[in-house]
């Protein structure tokens, strides 16, 4: 199942829904307006947004 974002309209990709399945906001526009969903916070303990860039740190 495909979600747009709700500020720009672009499809949020798949990556990122499975992280964040209740973001209505792509990840640049997280990043510009702040992201709209905590819910995972509490598991990982820091910011989504940060936490992918540090999995895709340790993958490369
Ligand atoms: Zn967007």
């Amino acid at each position: 199942m495909q979600k747009k974002c709700e500020i720009c309209g672009k499809i949020i990709p798949e990556e990122r829904l499975r992280i964040l399945p209740e973001t209505k906001r792509c990840v640049e526009c997280a990043e510009k307006n702040g992201p709209d969903v905590h819910a995972k916070r509490r598991d990982v303990g820091m910011d989504i947004d940060t936490y992918k860039d540090l999995l895709g740190a340790i993958r490369s």
